[in-house]
């Protein structure tokens, strides 16, 4: 059986994501590999397929228990023998397991950390007895201390590589930072490793932060949306998350909380209840997530500012596993940071605090942003993101700008006035004629004191973070914070240029694409999910994925042979659960008039991460201007973007099929851009950007992309 067979006899998917396959035939070839990838990428598969395919048993490092049961239970209902050894089960029950692995009738065996070199040495033993074809060590960067979640009991694992010299390992991680990186290789002493890092970029999730205003109400909106679907929200302090919960019962909700102070029962009561999806919303502090694996995450909410960036993207990104779009929002206030600022400072220890304040910093520059929020993240990750995503609240948000020079140059001779001594804060009660006592006595002699007392408070604060992020101001680095005035500032106060600024009310675009499935049909495929769920004690995700049953409900497949082209059911799924479910789409079918549409289908060839080319507004407009025979350069002037960004609009026209490449690309530059997607994906531009040089831009190189998909549809 080849890789590919496998990949769908077992799991059900027509083809692999990200690296997979290169980093399968890497073990295949017993080497040893390091796989960095997102939550949600799809490591596990990365070792579970080769099980599969080696005859012999596959050992899987993992240090929770709760996530080896669910890795187990799903990898048996997809026909994969496997089991764990854990302290919780019987003696028997461990007996039964050796014999089991003895006659080499498991494919995977997950063990922790600290079990494989225990008190004694009894289990090595029993291990060098049986024939390992690969070790794979889950969550790898729990072995290092520059890690944000070090282990001691992993340390012990540096003598697998002595014991087991020929079998392959492969260490998996989400955790991406380079230090990090270099110390799981060296700590797990792996030969010659190849090293696989995916993008981080996570296209399904939506990236949104509002102001902190009334949270409860904000929330309240925000669920109002979301009725049916499962999420986690998370508080700073535990005493919060058991109040939200209350109130959000109160509502109506089916919530719980969950804090590392709860006893165990409760704990592992409302873990469980959240799996199966009998609790919708778990109100939480950070201490929950970790190996929830739970794919149906479709929202987390952060109601309270996270203390940094990779906290953050780390609980984001528990949203949308199943790779459908997923929505996150954080809701901001100034007065958290400030908060936050005093939890930051490590005690005894200056150089330790400076970071934590710096990583604080980033987190609330992240919040105050004017620009796409995906791109600060990916840059924040080191990784090149040279476009606006179209999906954070920044690019969906549609903004009323309005000349602001009389503004800014209020702002800027104020702050010149005070000599570029104060922070915005002081300014801004400066600029309204505060009458306050830290207002000096000498400054309220000054014109322009209660020059801007017009304006709200709220407002002028908008207005300073939009002067500073277009460079009209930059803030002293002392600590201090205070406004300083720049080049370009001097050219606005002399009345030389005018600022544009953004006005309050800005309108959030809602319009997000909507896919066409059939709502009374997914309802009854979940009914139907939930009860095979109870009846096998199983939570519903593990039996089917919501991507799957979604694939069910726009497609209406009505056979078995048609079932079998929905994404996700393997061969034993299919013979499992293929005719209950059949039965349920059959009936409602027939009720309501409808037919199978799976030769809209293409072979399973959509990907369900990618999203159809969103052709909102800002697109067409470049569109439009282009067919009035505009250029590119030109375009790109009267936009006000740069033509890297309107090259990119025009390639999802190549997509579509209503634009050939070759308007955008010059003909002769197309074939060297094709090799090089050819022979290194098109998962990222910028080792595509490098391979071809200067001579070939972002936008050329994604419109060849456009023109690739476009062609493989059309011959699919
Ligand atoms: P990670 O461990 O990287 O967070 P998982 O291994 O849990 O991610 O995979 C996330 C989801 O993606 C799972 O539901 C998994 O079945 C699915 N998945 C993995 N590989 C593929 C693939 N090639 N095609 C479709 N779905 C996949
Ligand atoms: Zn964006």
């Amino acid at each position: 059986m080849t890789p590919l067979q496998a990949l769908q006899k077992y799991f059900g998917y027509s083809n692999f994501r990200h690296s997979q396959e290169a980093i399968i035939q890497r073990v295949l070839d017993k080497k040893d590999v390091m796989v960095l990838m997102p939550t949600g990428g799809g490591k596990s598969l990365c070792y579970q397929l080769p099980a599969v395919l080696l005859n012999g048993v596959t050992i899987v490092i993992s240090p929770l228990i709760a996530l080896m049961k669910d890795q187990v239970d799903s990898l048996n209902l997809s026909g994969i023998p496997a089991a764990f050894l854990n302290s919780s089960q019987s003696p028997e029950e461990q007996k039964d397991i050796a014999i089991q692995l003895k006659n080499n009738e498991l494919r995977l065996l997950y063990i922790a950390p600290e079990r494989l070199f225990g008190k004694d040495d009894r289990l090595m033993t029993f291990l060098r007895t049986l024939n390992i074809v690969q070790i794979a060590i889950d969550e790898a960067h729990c072995i290092s201390q520059w890690g944000h979640d070090f282990r001691p009991e992993y340390l012990m694992l540096a003598g697998l590589k002595n014991e087991f010299p020929g079998v392959p390992v492969i260490a998996l991680t989400a955790t991406a930072d380079k230090l990090t990186q270099k110390d799981i290789l060296e700590k797990l002493n792996l030969h010659e490793p190849v090293v696989f890092i995916s993008s981080f970029n996570r296209e399904n999730i939506t990236y949104r932060v509002h102001q902190k205003t009334k949270s409860f109400d904000q929330l309240l909106n925000f669920l109002s949306e979301r009725k049916e679907d499962s999420g986690i929200i998370y508080c700073l302090s535990r005493k919060s998350t058991e109040a939200l919960a209350e109130d959000l019962k109160d509502e109506g909700y089916a919530a719980e909380a969950y804090h590392a102070g709860l006893n165990h029962e409760i704990k592992a009561r409302n873990q469980e209840a959240f799996l199966k999806d009998e609790v919708k919303i778990m109100v939480a502090t950070i201490a929950f997530g970790m190996g929830i694996n739970k794919s149906n995450v479709r929202f987390v909410v952060h109601v309270d500012l996270p203390k940094n960036i990779e906290g953050y993207y780390q609980e984001t990104g528990r949203a949308g596993r199943d790779g459908l779009p997923s929505d996150t929002l954080l809701l901001y206030s100034p007065g958290d940071a400030i908060k936050l600022k005093s939890f930051a400072m490590v005690e005894n220890n200056a150089e330790q605090s400076a970071i934590m304040l710096k990583k604080l910093d980033d987190m609330v520059n992240y919040c105050q942003l004017h620009a796409c929020r995906r791109q600060y993240l990916m840059h924040y990750f080191d990784e090149p993101f040279p476009d606006n995503c179209g999906s954070c609240d920044f690019c969906l948000s549609e903004f009323v700008k309005f000349d602001g020079t009389l503004i800014a140059q209020k702002a800027l001779s104020a702050v010149a006035r005070l000599k570029e001594r104060f922070g915005s804060a002081y300014v801004i009660d400066f600029l309204r004629g505060s009458k306050r006592e830290k207002i000096w006595e000498e400054h309220k002699q000054l014109k322009t004191y209660g020059a801007g007392a017009d304006i709200s408070r709220a407002d002028w604060m908008r207005y300073f973070r939009e002067l500073i992020a277009m460079g009209y101001f930059k803030l002293s680095d002392d600590g201090y914070s205070a406004l300083k005035l720049t080049t370009k500032s001097e050219a606005v106060l002399k009345g030389l240029e005018k600022v544009e600024l953004i006005a309050a009310q800005t309108i959030e675009e809602k319009e997000q694409e909507e896919v066409s499935f059939d709502a009374g049909l997914m309802s009854l495929l979940r009914k139907q999910r939930q009860e095979i769920a109870i009846g096998e004690n199983l939570p519903a995700y593990i039996i089917l994925s919501d991507a799957t049953l979604l694939e069910i409900a726009t497609y209406l497949p009505q056979k078995m042979d048609e079932l079998r082209l929905i994404s996700g059911f393997g061969d034993v799924k299919l013979a499992k659960y293929g005719r209950e479910f059949l039965a349920v789409i059959n009936t409602y079918s027939k009720e309501n008039g409808l037919v199978s549409k799976i030769d809209q289908k293409s072979k399973k060839r959509i990907s369900k991460t990618k999203k159809p080319a969103r052709t909102s507004d800002t697109f067409k407009a470049t569109f439009t201007l282009y067919k009035e025979g505009k250029t590119v350069t030109e375009i790109a002037q009267e936009r006000g973007l740069s033509p890297t960004t309107i090259e990119g609009h025009l390639s999802n026209f190549v997509q579509t099929g209503e634009l050939d490449v070759s308007e955008i690309v010059a003909q002769e530059k197309i074939p060297a851009i094709k090799d090089a997607i050819e022979s290194y994906g098109n998962d990222k531009l910028s080792p595509l950007k490098e391979i071809l040089g200067d001579d070939y831009s972002y936008g050329e190189i994604k419109a060849v992309i456009a023109w690739m998909n476009y062609k493989q549809k059309a011959e699919s």
